[in-house]
Formats: structure tokens, sequence, C-alpha cells
């Protein structure tokens, strides 16, 4: 079984190639949260990069699964744990959106990730009946937290790996707002947030990738913003047979999505909102996707699913697709 990873290292120097009138040096790369991390922010001294680098960690700290002594991991391990701040607020938040996309967004879907090998490598396609045993313990309702304490009912376990990167996004944006920095774009793999405009005052310009290939299906112009995409492309491995197994699993069944959705980016203010959507809607696929956002107008969307291109209206002007996609949809509001 074979893996590709690094689609999100490539999707980043892809997009550098795209952001006209580079910015000067001030870049840091490392690798974090089990993906390739830059921060490119113009005229901010040593210091605060290395902040931010080490505010990544913190959190890293905090969320990872494969760490034993991370708070995710010892509620995985069946102790009662009280949540710092960030956990708790993380928490809380994936609970809401469990709600919110009726389960399309569940983070104790963790023992089936973990099943297909997602997270340690041990790549395999798990039997039905062994996928029938487990989907017995999955079931966000089933979690609650009071007052900061939280414990997990037995065989339960979490892993918020679908908003950590997101909500990592909008803390280092707030510590470069509060520092005076008013230009910067941070690539937390694949969760691209967007500090003012370039240096000219035009906009940024990010591509979008073509989950088929190396290329771009879609430049987008933005500012200020978030611009989170999430595919199955990121991550996957080839079975045996050929058949290649994605990374965004479907809570009603177990296996890794098989929708005809094969990327969905989300634009909005907020990094967290944008990460746990982008998953959610990925998973719901395009009928019920389209249906949420046009109740849900806080939000900017591009999907692609079936190799055509859906957005919503709001991004007219700003979207662009490269010569790989010739037809674009819009989704009124
Ligand atoms: P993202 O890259 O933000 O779309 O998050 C995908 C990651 O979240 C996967 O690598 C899994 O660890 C986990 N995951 C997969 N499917 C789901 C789901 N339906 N709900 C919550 N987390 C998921
Ligand atoms: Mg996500």
């Amino acid at each position: 079984m074979k893996r590709r990873f690094f689609a999100c290292l490539t999707a980043f120097f892809l997009l550098s190639s795209l952001l006209s009138s580079a910015m000067a040096a001030d870049d840091r790369t490392f690798i974090a949260m089990d993906t390739v991390m830059t921060l490119r922010i113009p005229n901010a001294s040593e210091s605060l990069i290395d902040d931010c680098e080490q505010a990544v960690y913190a959190l890293e700290a905090l969320f990872s699964v494969t760490r034993p002594d991370s708070e995710i991991a010892r509620l995985n391990a069946g102790e009662a744990v009280t949540l710092s701040p960030d956990t708790q607020t993380l928490l809380s938040f994936a609970l809401d959106m469990a709600r919110e996309t009726e389960g399309a967004l569940d983070v104790t879907l963790y023992p089936v990730v973990r099943a297909w090998g997602f997270t340690t490598g041990d790549y395999r396609v798990p039997t039905d009946e062994e996928l029938a045993a487990l989907l017995e313990n999955i079931g966000y309702n089933r979690i609650a937290v009071k007052d900061g304490l939280a414990a997990l009912p037995e065989s339960m376990m979490l892993d918020l790996g679908c908003i950590a990167k997101g909500y990592t996004s909008d803390i280092l944006a707030e510590k470069l707002r509060s520092a005076g920095i008013d230009r910067a774009i941070m690539d937390l793999g694949g969760s691209i947030c967007l500090i003012g405009s370039k240096s000219d005052g035009s906009l940024w310009r990010v591509g979008i990738a073509d989950p088929r290939g190396e290329n771009y299906a879609a430049v987008l112009s933005a500012a200020d913003c978030s611009v989170v995409t999430s595919g199955c492309y990121e991550r996957s491995f080839t079975a045996d047979d050929g058949t290649v197994y994605g990374h965004i699993f479907d809570p009603s069944t177990g296996k890794p999505v098989d929708n005809g959705m094969t990327s969905v980016t989300v634009i909005s203010s907020c990094g967290l909102l944008c990460d746990a959507l982008s998953t959610a809607l990925y998973v719901m696929g395009l009928d019920k996707a389209c249906a949420y956002l046009k109740a849900h107008t806080d939000v900017e969307a591009v999907l692609i699913s079936d190799d055509m291109i859906y957005a919503t209206d709001g991004l007219k002007g700003a979207l662009f697709l490269t010569g790989n996609y010739s037809f674009l949809q819009w989704i009124d509001r």
C-alpha cells in the first residue's frame, strides 16, 4: 500500500508561485500537526515568528492523538481530564458543528479512522463486521463537557484533526494582529490565512489545487480571510486491488467518502469555521452541501464534484478557472 502525503507541500509551493510581488524572506517552514506549515510574515521580528512557531507546537501538544501526554490522548486512554481553555473551545465548537451539520462532522470517528491506518500509517481495509463493531462506539451526542471536565464513555475516542489547523491559524492571526502586523500569509497544510493584502494593495491570489493532478483548478483573489481546502487527494492510500481510499470518512458507514466530491474550499473570516465546514461539506456531497450553503450565507465556498466546479455567487469576480476546468456553476443565494 502506498501513501500520498505531500500534496499539501506541493500545494504551498504552487501557491507561492502565484503570489505576485512575492514578499521578501521572513518565511518560516516547519512540520507540525503531521503536515508542513509555512508562515510568511514580512517585517516581523525573528522573535515574533519564533513565538508563532512555538504557539503551534503548544497547541499540537494539547490536541495530538499520537502523543500520549496530550489532553486528547489522555481522554482517549480513559482518563477524566480538566481541559485547557483551548481544548475546551475546540471540543465545544466541534460538538456544535456536529449538530449543525447533522453529524457529517463527527470528532468521535477516530477509532474508525485509525482502523483504516490513518494516523498510524498501518493502512488496511477493515472488514464490514469490524466496521459495524467500531460504529457502535461512534456518536458525538454521547460526549459532554461539564465545568471544563471531560471523560469519554468506554471505547470512545476523539480526534480534533479536522479543525485543529483552522483554530491554530486563528490564534496565530490574532497574535500577529495584536503585534501590529498588517500583512502575512500562513499556510498550515491546506488551511490558508491571509492577513491584509499584498504590499501594492492588490489582493492575494490563492490557487485551489486540481484534485486530479499537480496543477490548479482555479485561482481565488482574496484578502483578510481564511481559505481552507479539504480533499481526499491530500492524504490517501492505494489498496492491493488498486482502490484508492481517502482520509475523509462518512460517519454513517465508517468508510472513506465516495460521493463524487473531490475538493471543498471554504472562505470566511474564521479559519476554525472554514476548517470544520470544508470537511463537513465534503462528507455531505454536492446536493446537501449546496443546500447548506444556501442556508448559511456567512461563508463562501468552491466545490469540485465529478470534475465540475460549483461556487457560491459571492465569489463572482474573485474566482477564475484555469485551463483544467471549463465549466463553473454558481450557487445562487
Ligand atoms: P480535514 O483535512 O480538515 O478535512 O480533516 C480530515 C481529517 O479529519 C482526517 O484526516 C481524519 O483524521 C478526520 N476525519 C475524517 N473524516 C471525518 C469526519 N467525517 N468528521 C470528523 N473528522 C473526520
Ligand atoms: Mg477540516
